[in-house]
């Protein structure tokens, strides 16, 4: 117990100087601390990924191209990994097949354990449309396709409504392995699981990313709002429009958001009709 607000302060220090002991033996080279949250989530996500010490102080760019062991890098932030867009995302020469095959039979979080299977994304892979949601739930896990359940087929009904087919986009997830109890993942399974969603952006390339609730965004962008702030209006990441929207199976739940919506997804009708693809030739 401190009495005085020096001994307070030498306390806090003393923390302090432990957590940095700590970070750096787990090969954190920067802490930003902007609240005890961060540091402790910090820490999870290098433990977690088992980090080296390096002396390279080289921020991660997007799309990070890790080794299977080397997912997670030290950060200085949670959100270090897609920094502000300044640049566009290059088109990567990776297939989705290797990037499946790095991902494998992950066990890289704890997630891995009360899956059935690793659910990657899945659809067009020439589309110019993604859809991003959170991970898979029961019905996801057990057919080892994304959105296949209720929000799934709401989400169908949503893409044929503005005029395409389910075989017209592509549609992944921030996590891959169902949580227990159709959970939120946390700050650490979705920082782990994230990157191999950027490299499928990089190979992929979509023009427009709808990215369905609060995981999705905050994965996506560098935004801490949440989603009924940040809908409707487009977004950037790396060059690619993004536009934040309800999830449906938060639509499930409150059918009364549906106008909204729409209206986000009219926005997106919009712009890819008025920005075709150019032709080659
Ligand atoms: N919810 C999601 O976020 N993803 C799915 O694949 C299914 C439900």
């Amino acid at each position: 117990m401190s009495d005085t607000p020096a001994e307070e302060l030498i306390e806090v220090l003393r923390n302090l100087r432990e957590h940095a002991r700590f970070a750096g033996e787990l090969g954190v080279e920067h802490l930003s601390i902007d609240s005890p949250d961060d540091i402790s989530a910090t820490l999870a996500t290098a433990a977690a990924s088992s980090i080296q010490p390096t002396l390279s102080t080289k921020p991660i760019s997007v799309p990070s191209r890790p080794a299977a062991t080397d997912v997670i890098q030290p950060s200085e932030s949670l959100f270090e990994d897609f920094a502000p867009a300044q640049t566009t995302l290059a088109k990567s020469s990776e297939t989705l097949e290797q990037i499946w095959a790095d991902i494998g039979d992950c066990t890289r979080c704890g997630l891995c354990e009360g899956r059935t299977q690793v659910v990657n994304t899945h659809g067009n892979r020439t589309a110019r449309l993604m859809f991003v949601g959170e991970a898979p739930g029961a019905d996801e896990d057990a057919q080892g396709k994304p959105f296949v359940g209720r929000a799934g087929q709401l989400l169908t009904k949503m893409i044929e409504a503005m005029g395409m087919k389910r075989d017209d986009v592509i549609i992944g997830n921030v996590n891959r392995c169902r949580p227990p109890g159709n959970r939120q993942p946390t700050l650490e399974e979705a920082a782990i699981c994230r990157p191999f969603l950027f490299r499928e952006i990089a190979a992929i390339q979509p023009e427009v990313i709808v990215v369905m609730g609060n995981t999705a965004l905050r994965n996506l962008l560098e935004v801490r709002e949440g989603i009924t702030r940040v809908r409707g209006k487009f977004q950037d990441f790396r060059g690619i429009k993004v536009m934040p929207t309800f999830h449906p199976a938060y639509l499930l739940r409150d059918p009364s958001k549906k106008r909204e919506t729409w209206e986000d997804l009219k926005m997106v009708m919009d712009y890819l009709e008025k920005n075709p693809p150019k032709t080659t030739g």
